[in-house]
């Protein structure tokens, strides 16, 4: 039986054409699935009773499941959903007045061991399939959510599922009709496929997380570090093609202790000068097995004033469903 939401597009056309099905419902069938998210083939009612049995005998389309949802004092929403072999991921809506975004996760698990987050403690346990990817928007838009907003910044590092990252963002665009302008990648800084994304996706939004401004310091709380080093991780950014208006957005979590200093944000002043950006600091957030603190509110103002002194546009995240673990660096996809 061929999945109709993980089948190529060149496997849906081979199977219309054994079923001697016209090729202009490829795109029919995709309408039905992305923009109207039907959930299977019977409700895609374009179709004959004996096209859609026809259909029905060789393929089917596959749904991941929420197992559970949560909402946060702050209107954050929590999404557990389980995959088709059981294995478990977790997203985040957060509504705002003016849009809804969606932080999705693209595998279960994170192979890159950040120390300051929940997800990296897991280890990596497999890569999301594009479907799956898709499906976390499709699933919440059946339930009545609404989503203006994609970051693909929920569990997992996305470039390091880049081809699966990639088929899912054609699909969110084309099919599921984001504009590029309201999808976000977020990533560690893996250089090599970072380079590649101008070239491979629709001009979507950039993240970077950098959280420190000395190697030193990346290599302790980002493992990454010591195979893609900040000097080397910046000159990329330098040479990121970006549309006119666009800037790279650098991710800054900050810690207490250990990065919340004013010699960091000097450090990490004189790390990205010709970098087109803004900056978000974002406060660690506190989860149970965590070595971390939070740092102290004036530490990060002060660390906030020492950037924006210097003329950078400089905002402090706030901390979203953290009562719920589903903030930043919090998701572990356990149904417990
Ligand atoms: S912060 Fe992102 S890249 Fe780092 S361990 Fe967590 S999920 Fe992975």
């Amino acid at each position: 039986m061929l999945d109709l939401k993980s089948a190529s597009k060149l496997e849906i056309e081979e199977l219309f054409k054994n079923l001697k099905i016209p090729l202009y419902r490829v795109r029919q069938l995709y309408h039905w699935i992305y923009e109207k998210n039907a959930s299977t083939i019977d409700e895609i009612t374009e179709f004959s009773k004996e096209l859609r049995k026809s259909i029905a005998r060789e393929a089917y389309i596959s749904n991941i499941e929420i197992l559970r949802s949560q909402v946060s004092l702050d209107g954050t929403e929590k999404f557990l959903f389980k995959l088709f072999d059981g294995e478990t991921i977790e997203a985040v809506l957060m509504p705002e007045e003016d849009r809804s975004t969606l932080c999705a996760s693209t595998q279960v698990g994170c192979a890159m061991g950040c120390l300051f987050c929940k997800t990296g403690s897991l280890g990596l346990k497999r890569n999301l399939k594009a479907n799956e990817i898709v499906d976390q928007i499709l699933a919440l838009r059946r339930n009545s959510r609404k989503i203006t907003n994609i970051v693909l910044m929920g569990m997992g590092e996305p470039l390091a599922n880049i081809n699966e990252v990639l088929k899912a963002i054609n699909l969110m665009t084309e099919y599921l009709k984001l504009s590029p302008r309201r999808v976000t990648l977020s990533t560690v800084g893996i250089i090599d496929k970072l380079l590649l994304l101008p070239q491979m996706a629709p001009p979507i939004n950039l993240a970077v997380s950098i959280n420190a401004g000395d190697n030193d310091t990346r290599d302790f709380i980002m493992p990454i570090n010591k195979k893609y080093p900040l000097e080397e991780l910046v000159r990329a950014l330098r040479k990121y093609p970006l549309k006119r208006g666009r800037r790279i957005t650098l991710e800054y979590v900050l810690i207490k202790g250990i990065n919340d200093h004013e010699r960091d944000a000097i450090g990490l002043i004189s790390l990205i000068k010709a970098i087109p950006c803004k900056i978000n600091l974002i406060p660690f957030n506190p989860y149970k097995e965590s070595i971390f603190q939070r740092p102290d509110e004036v530490d990060v103002l002060k660390f906030q004033k020492t950037l924006t002194d210097r003329g950078y546009s400089v905002f402090i995240r706030k901390s979203r469903g953290s009562d719920i673990s589903a903030a930043c660096g919090q998701l572990k996809g356990d149904y417990t």
